[in-house]
């Protein structure tokens, strides 16, 4: 699946918000936005008009978009499949951005970022239930368990993310062993359960056009 290999600063800086897709970085002052927040490119400093209607749909679809690494085409995909299933769409959507087995390694805290985790899917160093997957957009079910596999326990960037997100707060569909580099999804993510600066709704509206 191809990917954006840009760098990933320019996107946050596009938004006029931290993104958080950088770890330690996102929380220094070395951070782009706190030095430069306006768009980037030549014309970034100009004077914008207020951003409304379609731009701001669009601008929601880009930044939920950005902060789980999607691509437009996947992330279409997510929105007719959330469109078809039951219940509130937008909830559906998020839903399915929080399953992805990239999302949770990182909402487990085993990565500092999620392009971090990503990659840590990608080499081959996750399981669920016991299986090596690789797949960075697999779906997790209630009841799996995501687990570091045993010879990958000992890498140090293992180490660095448990310390970083030692002082993260629980999240509460996901039940975590960080001793032992394990944890189990206890229930689907509700809307409440996911902390994301994105109003869905809109991308409902851009989406349903
Ligand atoms: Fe975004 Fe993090 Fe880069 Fe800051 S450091 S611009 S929050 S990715």
């Amino acid at each position: 699946m191809a990917r954006y290999k840009g760098p990933v600063c320019r996107l946050c800086r596009r938004e006029g918000m931290k993104l958080f897709l950088k770890g330690t970085k996102c929380f220094s002052d070395k951070c782009p936005v706190e030095k430069r927040n306006f768009a980037p490119g030549q014309h970034g400093k100009d004077r914008k008009a207020k951003i409304v209607g379609y731009g701001l749909q669009l601008r929601e679809k880009q930044k939920a978009k950005r902060i789980y690494f999607t691509l437009e085409k996947q992330f279409r995909n997510y929105f007719e499949k959330a469109a078809r299933a039951k219940g509130v769409t937008g909830e559906k959507l998020l839903q399915q951005l929080e399953r992805r087995l990239d999302n949770v390694v990182y909402r487990l805290g085993f990565a500092i970022s999620r392009r971090q985790a990503r990659q840590l899917v990608r080499h081959g160093h996750v399981a669920v239930n016991g299986r090596k997957v690789n797949i960075p957009s697999y779906q997790v079910a209630v009841g799996e368990e995501i687990a570091v596999r045993d010879n990958s326990k000992k890498m140090i960037v293992l180490e660095t993310s448990k310390e970083f997100t030692s002082h993260q707060p629980a999240v509460n569909w996901l039940e975590v062993d960080r001793d032992n580099y394990k944890g189990r999804v206890t229930a689907l993510p509700k809307r409440e359960d996911i902390n994301l600066p994105v109003n869905e709704q809109l991308i409902v509206e851009l989406y349903s056009k």
